[in-house]
């Protein structure tokens, strides 16, 4: 007998995880699975997605991959409509597949990293969750969370597409949150601080030290799991008055003055 009422579990549910092969979504495809969702895991890069699926189901978890270039809109509805079928049905949509390409505005190739960074930060947020939407339908706690940063609260010199992205991934958010409300659909945003992952693996450890003890309440760079467990804190039934937020899981970052 339990005295309240809502439910904290994840079993069985269809959770897709967009940028599964690597980082904190390696960590969130393993979170899921380990609380007993199917997961369907999406990357570009076949190998190391294999690697990831593998360690799922010799775990003895139902998870399965999917190649996919998420700046492909057509591709994206294929893999989408796909899940769907293998599955039977969606319930938690996790867009968390990024890159990040610095560039000074007047740059060269800054168009070039404009053109890739929008459509792999933003634009293929709304083509999943466009895809996914009919199956979302369906779900008895349909989940959308999408992976932000904490760019979108603030600014680092010549990062301004993926600024611009992360930004447009918040008001996306709140946009649909407001949308989708009335259908009991929330939609969510977390933004990720300093991260230990591939995307920050080339800064050497003094400098990441030095940048967390001076911005950091918390002094450290997070594990990818540390981030992970926001997502599925987002994704349980019982967080179903939640929605439209942007959480920043940075460690204090974003409070810190001085
Ligand atoms: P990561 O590089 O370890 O993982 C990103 C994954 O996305 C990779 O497996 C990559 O292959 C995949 N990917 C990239 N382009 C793709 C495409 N076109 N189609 C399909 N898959 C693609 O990086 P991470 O830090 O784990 O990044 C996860 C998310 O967190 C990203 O959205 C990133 O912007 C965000 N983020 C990261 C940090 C950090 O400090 N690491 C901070 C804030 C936000």
């Amino acid at each position: 007998m339990t005295l309240s009422t809502l439910s904290r579990s994840v079993v069985a549910k269809v959770a897709i995880i967009t940028g599964a092969a690597s980082g904190m979504g390696r960590s969130t495809a393993h979170l899921f699975a380990d609380e007993g969702a199917r997961v369907a895991a999406i990357d570009i890069n076949q190998e190391p997605l294999d690697a990831v699926v593998g360690e799922m189901t010799e775990a003895g978890y139902e998870a399965k991959g999917w190649v996919l270039d998420l700046s492909d809109a057509d591709a994206i509805a294929l893999v989408i409509a796909d899940i769907a079928d293998h599955f039977g049905g969606i319930d938690i949509l996790v867009n968390n597949a990024g890159i990040s390409i610095g560039t000074p505005i007047d740059g060269d190739d800054y168009m070039a990293a404009w053109d890739k960074t929008l459509a792999v930060l933003l634009t293929a947020h709304v083509h999943t969750i466009r895809a996914a939407l009919p199956h979302l339908r369906n779900a008895p706690h349909p989940r959308i969370i999408n992976i932000a940063s904490t760019e979108a609260l603030g600014a680092t010199r010549f990062g301004s597409p993926y600024t611009a992205a992360k930004t447009g991934v918040t008001g996306l958010t709140r946009s649909l949150a407001v949308e989708l409300g009335g259908e009991e659909i929330t939609v969510n945003c977390v933004c990720p601080g300093p991260i230990n992952t591939g995307m920050t693996d080339a800064i050497p450890d003094e400098h990441k030290e030095i940048f967390a003890k001076r911005r950091v309440a918390l002094r450290r760079y997070a594990e990818p799991e540390e981030v992970a467990h926001a997502t599925l804190s987002l994704a349980l039934p019982a967080s179903q008055y939640i929605t439209g937020v942007t959480l920043p899981v940075d460690g204090g970052l974003t409070i810190r003055n001085a």
